[in-house]
């Protein structure tokens, strides 16, 4: 079974968006959505309007898009805002919360973006979004996405819409179990979480400014990654 979440959506709970819950989420339903993360700034102010506005075959995860002091960083499935910190203290309360932590367009230099211990970012977060509708330029998550398979991180794609009309321009698929149901649709095993920790999500979309080419790249890397294995495995011309 394939679900398919926009893992990026802001509202007018973002000073940067006008969009009022209720046309987010129809929005949502229009673009054939499964589920959609609610990512305001800072804020999760938004996130039950968005629930109440919701049909029930629409899953709302909790999210927050917290600025760090380096990049942003994508909160999902928390209750509380993390604190606006060193992004590695802000992975730890994401964690602290049960949450996922995944950076938010990473290398995106004309935004907020990650430049220091990407090692250390690499080793504590939970993913790494390699398509951001957003991205004016096709690079950004073109670095995304190979910095996603060099680390073997798992890759997701979001929106970012500001506006309705933006919502599902990029989105993740994500493949087997996702129950909805529990306290908040979200916990135990199978919940997106679940699936985004277990590596069962992958970018898709086709946004503005992009999003074809970061397939290509993704295929690419897979491609070049298995010839490397199977030169190795074949004890053959690795060497030369
Ligand atoms: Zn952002
Ligand atoms: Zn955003």
């Amino acid at each position: 079974m394939t679900r398919r979440y926009d893992l990026q959506v802001h509202t007018n709970a973002s000073p940067c968006s006008s969009a009022p819950p209720e046309r987010v989420v129809s929005a949502a339903v229009d673009a054939g959505l499964d589920g959609i993360a609610v990512t305001d700034h800072d804020t999760l102010e938004n996130v039950d309007a968005v629930r109440k506005a919701a049909p029930a075959d629409l899953e709302v995860v909790s999210g927050v898009e917290v600025t760090t002091t380096e990049g942003h960083l994508l909160a999902l499935d928390v209750t509380a805002v993390p604190p606006r910190a060193d992004p590695l203290a802000v992975i730890d309360d994401v964690h602290d919360q049960g949450g996922v932590a995944v950076l938010s367009h990473p290398f995106d230099s004309l935004r907020q973006f990650y430049e220091r211990d990407l090692e250390a970012l690499a080793d504590a977060v939970d993913a790494v979004e390699a398509v951001n509708s957003r991205c004016v330029r096709r690079r950004y998550n073109e670095r995304a996405a190979a910095f996603a398979i060099d680390h073997d991180l798992p890759a997701t794609g979001g929106s970012d819409a500001h506006f309705p009309m933006e919502v599902g321009r990029a989105y993740t698929t994500v493949e087997g179990r996702v129950d909805v149901g529990g306290e908040d649709g979200l916990e135990g095993n199978g919940s997106l979480a679940g699936a985004v920790l277990e590596g069962r999500v992958r970018p898709g979309g086709r946004g503005r400014y992009l999003s074809g080419h970061v397939a290509t790249k993704l295929h690419q890397f897979r491609t070049a990654a298995g010839r490397t294995l199977e030169r190795i495995e074949s004890g053959g011309s690795a060497r030369r």
